[in-house]
């Protein structure tokens, strides 16, 4: 379930040696994708280079499209990012599935979170109040209610709320779709790993690969995910604070309308998520660990991730397990994407999306390669680069 079709052609990085383009994107996640993407539709020359484009977080990534649900008491700037990229998908979707030719499976059903014990139901119920504080679409459901609308969920659940907006895509679909719309639109997608940053007189003239290869660029934009903080040539004001944040997740194949729609809840202290595709596959995540740049499977998380799941929807265990994955989210030290100019010419950073950059991906595309909107000005205030440099004064 994990080949799909459309990806772009690679060439070897030093078969381009000496080679310049208007913008070079280092890292082909969902954000150097994105980023890219809605650069070459604005008629600039693109290349991204990246060992193995979609390979890193974006392919483990579930795919909720989820900023109401996600929210935190303490991340109203979080949410305000999310709900702003939220409202850009179904567009990004349709554009991107028309250019493409691919279907993303965007989805936009609602998420249902679940409560088993009264301290999750008064948790839940808190949650409700604060979103509908903030105008937010959420509705209270019995347990009963629950089950109505997820027949599939355990007997033992005691209420919910549904945020009838929040969406999901398959993140595997979209790079794949974005590497074939980039192809289309002639962009260059090279084998390669940037090994660090050209630059002359301080500013960022281009990226220097590790097999030697040097591709010049008026702009470089580094969405290198977990990795961005690791290029050589850059003062350390200049790099981003991300840390790899792990993450380990399981695919199933179920059957289609197994789950309508998201279904999670707070088991055993942690949270348990299952998303349902069009295809039937089920998606059980996802561990949260801080163990530095280690991308192993192991045992304990995915007995963990299917013991509470099968809390929430005990018919899991029938089915297939087709994939497991880990990978790396670019964690920040406040939980905010770094998307903007860097404070070094030539350079703008777009990393740093955490736990949302699927979510993110159209808002950021937006923020790097769009002219100067002022709707989106207090939104790139709250990702700007800059935040960070004062703690290097
Ligand atoms: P990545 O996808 O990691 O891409 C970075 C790319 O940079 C990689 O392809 C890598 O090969 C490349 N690279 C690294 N170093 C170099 C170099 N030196 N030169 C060139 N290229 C380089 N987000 C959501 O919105 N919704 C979800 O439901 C969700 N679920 C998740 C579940 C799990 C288990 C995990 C791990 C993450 C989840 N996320 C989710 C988070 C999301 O996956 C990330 O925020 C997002 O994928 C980050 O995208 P990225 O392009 O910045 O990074």
């Amino acid at each position: 379930s994990n080949a799909l079709p459309g990806a772009a052609p690679t060439a070897p990085a030093a078969h381009v040696a000496g080679s310049s383009s208007d913008v070079v994107v280092v890292g082909g996640g969902v954000i150097g994708l994105s980023v890219a993407w809605r650069a070459a539709q604005r008629g600039r020359t693109v290349t991204v280079v990246d060992p193995a484009p979609g390979s890193g977080a974006s392919h483990a990534a579930a795919g909720m499209l989820a900023p109401v649900s996600e929210v935190t008491y303490t991340e109203e700037p979080l949410l305000r990012l999310g709900l702003a990229s939220l409202a850009r998908w179904p567009a990004f979707a349709a554009e991107l599935s028309a250019e493409s030719g691919m279907d993303v499976d965007h989805r936009a059903e609602g998420t249902l979170d679940v409560a088993f014990g009264s301290d999750d139901l008064a948790a839940l119920s808190e949650m409700a109040g604060f979103l509908e504080k903030l105008s937010l679409p959420v509705e209270r459901l019995t347990g009963r209610e629950c089950r109505r609308a997820e027949p599939m969920l355990a007997p033992s659940v005691r209420g919910g709320i549904l945020a009838p907006g929040d969406a999901w895509v398959d993140p595997r679909r979209v790079t794949a779709a974005l590497l074939a719309a980039l192809s289309r639109r002639g962009a260059r997608v090279l084998a390669g790993r940037v090994a660090g940053l050209l630059s002359e007189g301080g500013a960022v003239r281009g990226v220097r690969c590790a097999d030697g290869a040097a591709i010049g660029a008026e702009q470089v934009v580094l969405a290198a995910g977990a990795w961005s903080g690791s290029l050589d040539g850059l003062p350390p004001e200049v790099l981003p604070p991300v840390r790899p944040v792990k993450g380990q997740i399981m695919r199933l194949r179920g059957a289609p309308g197994f789950l309508g729609r998201c279904v999670r809840g707070i088991v055993h202290g942690s949270r348990a998520y299952l998303v349902p595709r069009g295809d039937g596959e089920i998606v059980l995540g996802a561990t949260q660990e801080e163990m530095g740049f280690d991308t192993r499977v192991t045992a304990g998380a995915l007995w963990e991730l299917l013991r509470d799941a099968r809390e929430l929807v005990p018919g899991i265990t029938e089915l297939e397990v087709v994939d497991l994955a880990a990978g790396l989210r670019p964690g920040t030290p406040d939980n905010l994407p770094v998307i903007g100019p860097s404070g070094m010419d030539g350079l703008l950073l777009a990393t740093g999306h955490h736990r949302g950059g699927v979510l993110l991906s159209p808002l950021t595309a937006d923020l790097v390669s769009g002219g100067p909107d002022p709707d989106l000005a207090p939104l790139a205030a709250l990702c700007s680069p800059l935040r960070f440099a004062e703690a290097h004064r």
